[in-house]
């Protein structure tokens, strides 16, 4: 500008007739150029005043995003740092609307672009970068500002690339598991509420599930009803983070039921993470099948085909533990045949056998889902049973058991009826363990033992005279051993002559300090367990043996007799033994008297009856016990071969104040002379009950007017004292 004002004014010294002209022009074009500077000025500067000029797109420059400022009809188009790098460009080097073209990979700007922000949304594009990579960008563009003539647009992007690569990585992954899990054939269930599962595409496969969406009732339909509570106890679990396994069988696809392991966790949640439970869901089938043999080994009873007590302790553990975590409870209910042995002896093992396969027969119809039958032992059984609160569950089921048993038909032993006792515990209720809870029930069942058909559930205050019982078992087992047991004798009177005609033998535990124990308290005990057999011989052969003695001492002879408890007198080969003792002491059967109880005679009147006459047969005599504690049906009298019946000592007590205690002596008496059988009174204590009695026409006395029991030696004194020998 300088210069040409120097020529202007060169021009018009050298040229003075034309230097008002130059003048005129040169001003003039200054002042034209001018007008067009400050208009061109004007524009930029009002482009600069909402965009470069600003420190908006400074801003925009260095952010660390792919960003673009444009204008709709690209008069402006800026793009940053960024999005420059990623095309290889540099600022300024670009075709403004080719670059928003390529950038937005589209020429439908104002369609595609612009649309998206009135409805708020993003819009993705696709472009090659400068390396040749393919840029997924998602691009969220906003109006900056509204012209006249064209408005003004930030588009920020957002790049998808990594994004997209992972999310095939994934998919791939996800495909590559799914297969895998195919392949390995295992499906995967999982729930983060325990309500709603997951199934993974190859268990909806294996299951035949229409959709990989299914409520924890829906699976736990498809199981088993056996196996049911082993997945409640699953899903109810909170012991976090431990796999643990279940063996379930699940209705498949084909329509039955496979076996199946599941293996399960369950993960606790996070600030960040839902909780997780599930797991995988294996068929294990063909193993179980391929186990099986080892299992039948291992858990079938090989007599009954009925779990045999290992399966009953696993399974029995396993149904104690779900009870302990869901609130459910079971019975357990050990059942015994009642006495089975005489079976096996008179039958032999053929017929037993059928009896316990049939017996485990009749129990397998009453288990319900969830619960096992199962031989513990000889004819121990175990039935485990869903209580569903009724408390007369257990005493109903065995009455059925009974009633099924009874018609149960052996020819071989038509003499017997066939009848189980059963002794019952709850769990969880009562014990720490199934195995606890077991032992509750066998206790119970051998305390109500003593009758046949007997019924006894467990009371947790059985378990101190529990614990007692079972000292008191083993000291008396050791007892035996070291031959503290004796003998006593009580005096038996005829009331005719005044003279000694018998003794009763009592048996004593002498301990060695001198403490005298009575039968009431060990003999029940025995009762129940093996040690029975063991007193019971002592007691025959040593009777016989002192009777022997005392006839070849020379005192007179005398009838011996002897208790007998329901073990010994229902033994097949009672005929045999009391014979053999008969022989071995060299007594003849006529001076030995078995005394037997009604209600050991009844519970197995025709059996009873049998052995009764084998007895007879030997020509030993048969008394009947305690008469009138029991059934007091006098109509026996006619039924059972006895020689002699025992009124009570409850009759006696008091028979000489009370009426009715004294009519029903006198009647029993008269009958019992009808059928020729001989009567003796109990508990006789003193002179007038004697004279009472004799006048009733009984025929013997015995009670502590004449001597309580006493040892052997002390006998032989009352023999030369007071019956004057
Ligand atoms: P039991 O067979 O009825 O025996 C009679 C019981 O009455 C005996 O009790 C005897 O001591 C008692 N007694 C006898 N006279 C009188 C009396 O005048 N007054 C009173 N208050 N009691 C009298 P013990 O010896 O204690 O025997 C109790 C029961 O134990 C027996 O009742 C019998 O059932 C059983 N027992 C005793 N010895 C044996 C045995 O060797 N084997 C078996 N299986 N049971 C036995
Ligand atoms: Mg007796
Ligand atoms: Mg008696």
């Amino acid at each position: 500008m300088t210069a040409a004002t120097a020529l202007v004014l060169a021009y018009c010294y050298f040229n003075p007739d034309h230097a008002f002209i130059a003048l005129l022009i040169y001003i003039s074009t200054i002042i034209f150029f001018s007008l067009i500077l400050t208009a061109a000025n004007s524009i930029y500067r009002n482009n600069q005043d909402s965009l470069h000029s600003s420190d908006f797109v400074s801003i925009v420059e260095n952010l660390n995003t792919e960003m673009m400022v444009w204008s709709d009809d690209f008069s402006y188009v800026y793009l940053n740092k960024k999005l420059r790098e990623l095309l290889g460009i540099t600022q300024n080097e670009y075709d403004q609307k080719e670059m928003i073209i390529k950038v937005f990979g589209t020429k439908n700007i104002e369609g595609r672009v612009i649309n998206k922000i009135n409805e708020n949304k993003s819009y993705e594009s696709r472009f090659k970068a400068k390396n040749g990579v393919v840029i997924s960008i998602a691009w969220s563009t906003s109006l900056v500002k509204k012209r006249k003539n064209n408005s003004i647009y930030l588009s920020t992007g957002f790049n998808l690339t990594e994004l997209k690569k992972m999310r095939v990585n994934l998919a791939s992954a996800n495909d590559f598991f799914n297969s895998s899990m195919e392949l390995a054939e295992i499906g995967v269930i999982m729930s983060s509420d325990r309500k709603n599962y997951r199934a993974s595409s190859e268990l909806a496969r294996m299951l035949g599930l229409k959709s990989g969406s299914i409520s924890a009732n829906q699976f736990r339909a498809l199981i088993h009803p056996n196996d049911r509570i082993l997945f409640d106890g699953a899903i109810n679990s909170n012991d976090t983070n431990k796999v643990k396994s279940i063996e379930l069988r699940i209705k498949s696809a084909d329509g039955n039921f496979r076996w199946y392991s599941y293996r399960y966790k369950s993960i606790d949640g996070t600030d960040h993470t839902l909780p997780l439970f599930g797991g995988a869901v294996i068929d294990i089938t063909k193993e179980h099948e391929k186990d099986i043999l080892i299992e039948r080994l291992a858990y079938i009873d090989e007599v009954t085909d009925i779990a045999n007590r290992n399966k009953l302790v696993d399974s029995g553990q396993e149904i104690f533990e779900c009870c302990q975590l869901l609130n459910y409870s079971y019975w357990i209910i050990v059942l015994d045949i009642d006495r089975f042995h005489i079976i096996n002896d008179t039958c032999g093992y053929t017929n037993g056998n059928y009896v316990l396969r049939n017996f485990a027969h009749i129990l397998y119809k009453f288990v319900t889902p969830g619960g096992l039958a199962a031989r513990i032992s000889g004819d121990n059984f175990a039935l485990i049973l869903r209580d569903y609160g009724d408390d007369d569950l257990p005493s109903s089921t065995v009455r059925s058991i009974q009633e099924e048993l009874s018609k149960l038909a052996v020819d071989e032993l038509s003499s017997i009826s066939l009848s189980c006792s059963a002794g019952y515990s709850k769990m969880p209720d009562y014990g720490s363990s199934f195995l606890d809870v077991l032992e509750h029930a066998e206790f119970a069942l051998k305390s109500g033992s003593n009758s046949k058909g007997s019924i006894c559930a467990y009371e947790p205050s059985m378990h101190d005279s529990i614990i007692g019982n079972t000292e008191l078992e083993k000291a008396l087992a050791v007892a035996i051993d070291n031959n503290e047991l004796q003998l006593f004798y009580q005096p038996k009177i005829s009331l005719d002559t005044g003279k000694i005609m018998g003794v009763e033998a009592l048996i004593r535990w002498i301990k060695p300090d001198g403490t005298i124990v009575k039968p009431d308290t060990f003999v029940p005990i025995a009762e129940s367990s093996h040690l029975i057999g063991k007193i019971s011989e002592f007691v025959l052969n040593e009777s016989c043996r002192q009777n022997k003695l005392w006839q070849k001492m020379g005192y007179p002879n005398i009838v011996m007799s002897i208790n007998f408890t329901s073990s010994d007198f229902y033994q097949a080969d009672l005929k045999e033994k009391v014979f053999e003792a008969l022989v071995k002491s060299g007594l003849e059967a006529q001076w030995l008297e078995v005394e037997l109880t009604e209600t050991l005679a009844l519970s197995d009147i025709d059996f009873a009856v049998s052995q009764m006459n084998k007895l007879r047969e030997l020509g030993v005599k048969l008394a009947m016990d305690d008469f009138g504690t029991g059934y007091s049906s006098l109509s026996y009298l006619q039924i059972l071969p006895i020689t002699l019946l025992k009124l009570d000592r409850s009759f006696i007590t008091d028979i000489e104040h009370d009426n009715i205690a004294y009519e029903i002596v006198s009647a029993v008496i008269r009958i019992a002379k009808s059928k020729k059988i001989e009567t003796i009174a109990e508990g006789i204590e003193n002179k007038t009950q004697e004279e009472i009695l004799r006048m009733a026409g009984c025929d013997y006395a015995q009670g502590f007017l004449y001597g309580k029991p006493m040892p052997p030696e002390k006998l032989q004194e009352f023999f030369e004292v007071n019956m004057g020998i």
